[in-house]
């Protein structure tokens, strides 16, 4: 089997571990990309800590780009040579699901534990999130890749795999906003600002931030936010309604932190639906007063990964950036090597709203 070079995770909390480790070749209707970059998500760090439990020694990194090198003999509409993103959305195509187009929800398993990689002598190592990107190349199921035409830069691509999917597609395809109606976006982070640009690319009327951070706030005007609305006060759903004149048509909650759940609720108008993005640790609960969302008839959704269908929703997205429509390179706040990669993670620690990229 070929040797790469990975960052693994031995241990939950401890830094990753630079070493070598397996990669066998694709099989079936598998691909082989021998990644570019790798963009560092919040929720590699969430795994890394052990909030969300699952087995180690474990690779993680799910939001990359790169090029085919390998394909397995049932691999089709992918080349070798091909420039990939490549996402965590593995879907087999047939189970209900995807025959609804719910890719994101696909019924079909995934056990990582005996994935493509072993480590050098051999043993157990999890490919997290079936992708195991920060590693100098993947291998991956077929549907998890979409091709990329020019003029996209792999480090600007690699945050369509999940940041920018997960933002945008809560906004068009979880709640479905129309032109006019107005929109609160909790969390002006990565996923948030990408929920930003889905309601401005939706034609929102109002397109509230809302934040702890002033600095955030900043940013977010900057990918669209018509107001800015500081979390720390006593009642920023208060400070929401003032600027909207009304409450929202839908709340994006894109921070994992339940008792901002429990808040959600009161910024919503009459008719006007909760999305919720972000992920709480396991075991976290939030309350609401149920009675309202049948008064009012409002409703809480759950969006994975913006609900996407990756091969109908990133070429759209592409294609804005290259007009000019969508900001990507605008996400990235550094770029850092595989070595550098415990350095970068606690650089995305200190509550950057950017993304870090691990370039290869
Ligand atoms: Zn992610
Ligand atoms: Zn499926």
């Amino acid at each position: 089997m070929p040797t790469i070079k990975a960052a693994v995770c031995h241990e939950f909390g401890q830094p990753f571990v630079i070493e070598n480790i397996d990669i066998r070749a694709p099989q079936d209707a598998e691909v082989e990309v021998t990644l570019a970059a790798c963009a560092i998500c919040h929720s590699d760090i969430t795994y890394a800590s052990g909030a969300w439990g699952g087995s180690l020694p474990a690779v993680y990194g799910h939001e990359a780009a790169g090029t085919v090198t390998a394909i397995g003999p049932n691999t089709k509409d992918v080349k070798i040579g091909d420039k990939v993103v490549v996402t965590l959305i593995r879907s087999c195509g047939t189970c209900p699901s995807c025959a609804s187009a719910r890719p994101t929800n696909c019924e079909e398993g995934y056990e990582g534990d005996h994935g493509p990689i072993k480590t050098a002598d051999g043993g157990k190592l999890h490919q997290a999130m079936a992708c195991g990107g920060f590693a100098e190349k993947v291998v991956v199921d077929a549907s998890q890749v979409v091709t990329l035409p020019d003029g996209i830069t792999m480090e600007a691509a690699s945050l369509l795999a999940c940041g920018v999917i997960t933002g945008i597609g809560a906004v068009v395809n979880a709640a479905k906003v129309r032109p006019g109606q107005d929109v609160v976006v909790i969390g002006a982070g990565g996923v948030g600002l990408n929920a930003i640009q889905g309601a401005k690319i939706a034609g929102a009327r109002r397109i509230v931030a809302v934040d702890m951070e002033p600095s955030k706030l900043d940013i977010a005007r900057e990918f669209g936010a018509t107001d800015a609305v500081l979390a720390s006060t006593d009642a920023p759903w208060r400070d929401a309604k003032a600027a909207m004149g009304r409450g929202a048509d839908a709340v994006l909650v894109t921070v994992g932190i339940a008792p901002v759940y429990d808040q959600a609720p009161k910024y919503l108008a009459k008719g006007g639906n909760i999305v919720m993005v972000g992920m709480p640790a396991s075991g976290a609960f939030s309350q609401y007063e149920a009675a309202n969302f049948a008064a009012a008839g409002q409703g809480m959704i759950g969006s994975k990964m913006g609900d996407v269908v990756i091969k109908r929703d990133i070429p759209w997205m592409v294609d804005l950036y290259k007009q000019g429509r969508l900001k990507l390179d605008e996400l990235i706040s550094g770029t850092w090597s595989l070595d550098q990669i415990n350095d970068a993670i606690d650089d995305t620690k200190t509550g950057a709203a950017k993304r870090n990229v691990i370039v290869f």
